[in-house]
């Protein structure tokens, strides 16, 4: 309830033989349907879900021939008739009182924690994410429903000015108007939650547009709202490419802001694209970009390699490493890298990588073709310029999996080191001492995440004053923020906006202004 602080749900404790009984029911359940599981992912405008037009469909990574659903594309046309009903509803919608607004998304939240098992089930088939993961998202959605309701109940109190005698001056916020949403597939509901309910809380109205290899769990969110009776416009879907229907959405005239959370070429493009003003725009668009990183944990000498190596594991490649937080660098001092590298060789041997239908598996497919292809090319590269270990296991023949790697010796300016990869490649590099563990750490056009093992209370302190990241963990893995405890999000070329889950990521949707009266 609102009038009780926001926590954190906690995510379900598959070690319990009952959870993973229920969980593996609900799975069954949806998987033994007829296909497609999902039969039809459809477009919905002010109110009404459009069944014309063009058909593709999702599949699941793990069995590319099994539809998950069939989905209707928007076209440019229907971006326009969204943000007209988006703008439509805006006049009501802004003036609706807080605590209603609010009160929407907690009911939200409800409604997917009372099916979260089958949410993440479909997670599971269309994103490919083991259970875990699958659930750590369907959390991390329903916490940022509970989270930013809070927030924005604690903004609407207005912050108090300076009155002097015969003054009376405050300060409030207004929505900026309507909002374009478009999500990525990794974090298929949580992401595009997030940024959806916050510019929602806010009193903007929203056009979302998900990623196209994950519409289905996607439209869990329009579900969400449609069964606790928002009111039409406030929140459309159009499920369709990014080059037509998101750069349609993104030079609409009447969309006043962008969240984007994706690649760092498409989110310079957004940026692009929306600072150019078009014929009856009648304000500046603001966008929010959550991009990529290359992130780097650094293991001291003294570190405790049993929770190092863990740690690294985790953070490299829990869902196959497709996280704009995950390890991609370790970075180890020379005194103990043989001892660090080959017990992170040889824990990577340990994974199961397979169907994440199955319980026990730690790392299941890419999610598409174009992904299996990428890490070949980056697995290659750093075969010819360096030496790579990959896992000594069996992988499915069907299915875009990518074994585990670990890439050594690499030259300094290899793309490897510098790229984003999104998948199972972690690169090391060798210090000689911390102070070059951090340049190295440093030396990226990213500052997403980064981590640190060590036992020294000295060097944990010059870390944390030294390491250029948005989010800097200390003797843990470095993925998984969690809403209100771990406000994510980058700075230099991992994004510009303010961090999600974080006390100031609503006055991104908000415009602020001042009243000064004459008593
Ligand atoms: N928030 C996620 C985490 O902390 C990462 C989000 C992303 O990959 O876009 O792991």
């Amino acid at each position: 309830a609102l009038d009780q602080p926001y926590q954190h749900l906690g995510t379900l404790e598959f070690h319990r033989p009952h959870v993973s009984a229920e969980f593996g029911r609900a799975l069954q359940a949806i998987s033994s349907r007829s296909k497609p599981y999902f039969p039809l992912t459809v477009p919905y405008v002010g109110g009404r879900e459009i069944d014309r037009g063009a058909k593709e469909v999702s599949i699941n990574p793990a069995h590319p021939g099994d539809v998950v659903s069939e989905v209707i594309n928007a076209t440019s046309e229907l971006v326009d008739e969204a943000v007209s009903a988006a703008m439509a509803a805006l006049s009501d919608w802004s003036r609706t009182p807080i605590e209603r607004r609010a009160g929407y998304l907690m009911e939200a939240a409800r409604w997917m924690h009372d099916r979260r098992k089958e949410i993440a089930a479909l997670e599971v088939l269309e994103a490919g994410k083991p259970w875990k993961e699958a659930d750590a998202d369907v959390v991390e959605a329903i916490d940022f429903c509970n989270y930013y309701a809070h927030e924005m109940v604690r903004l609407g109190k207005g912050v108090g000015l300076l009155s002097p005698k015969g003054e009376h001056n405050d300060m409030f916020y207004r929505p900026k108007g309507v909002a374009a949403v478009i999500g990525p597939w990794n974090f298929p509901l949580a992401i595009p939650t997030g940024m959806t309910v916050a510019a929602l809380v806010a009193g903007n109205t929203v056009v979302l547009k998900p990623a196209e290899q994950t519409p289905a769990t996607a439209k869990v969110l329009v579900d969400a709202f449609r069964a606790v009776g928002l009111p039409d416009g406030v929140l459309n879907f159009l499920p369709g490419p990014g080059e037509e229907v998101g750069a349609h959405l993104v030079r609409h005239k009447d969309v006043a802001v962008v969240a984007f959370t994706g690649s760092r070429s498409v989110g310079l493009e957004i940026i692009e694209t929306a600072s150019k003003w078009q014929k009856g725009q009648v304000h500046i668009k603001k966008v929010i970009a959550e991009l990529g990183g290359k992130d780097a944990i650094i293991v001291d000498s003294d570190a405790d390699l049993d929770q190092v190596v863990p740690g690294v594991i985790y953070s490299a490649f829990g869902f196959s490493g497709q996280k704009c937080s995950a390890c991609s660098r370790l970075i180890v001092l020379r005194s103990s890298a043989e001892q660090v590298i080959s017990r992170v060789i040889g824990a990577m041997d340990t994974l199961l990588v397979g169907d994440p239908q199955r319980p026990e598996t730690d790392m299941g497919p890419l999610i598409d073709y174009a992904s299996q292809q990428r890490l070949k090319y980056y697995s290659d590269m750093a075969q010819s310029q360096g030496e790579v270990a990959t896992a000594k296991l069996a992988i499915p023949d069907e299915g875009y999996y990518v074994l585990p790697s670990v890439a050594l010796e690499l030259p300094k300016e290899s793309p490897v080191l510098t790229e984003e990869i999104f998948g199972p490649l972690l690169a090391v590099e060798i210090a000689e001492d911390l102070e070059e563990a951090v340049w190295l750490a440093n030396s990226t056009d990213y500052a997403l995440t980064a981590g640190l093992f060590s036992r020294s209370p000295q060097n944990i302190e010059f870390i944390k004053n030294e390491l250029l990241a948005g989010n800097i963990y200390i003797n843990r893995h470095i993925t998984g923020a969690v809403p209100g405890r771990h406000p994510f999000g980058g700075f230099k070329m991992s994004g510009i906006g303010s961090k999600s889950g974080g006390p100031d990521y609503l006055f991104q949707f908000l415009d602020p202004y001042v009243i000064s009266e004459n008593t």
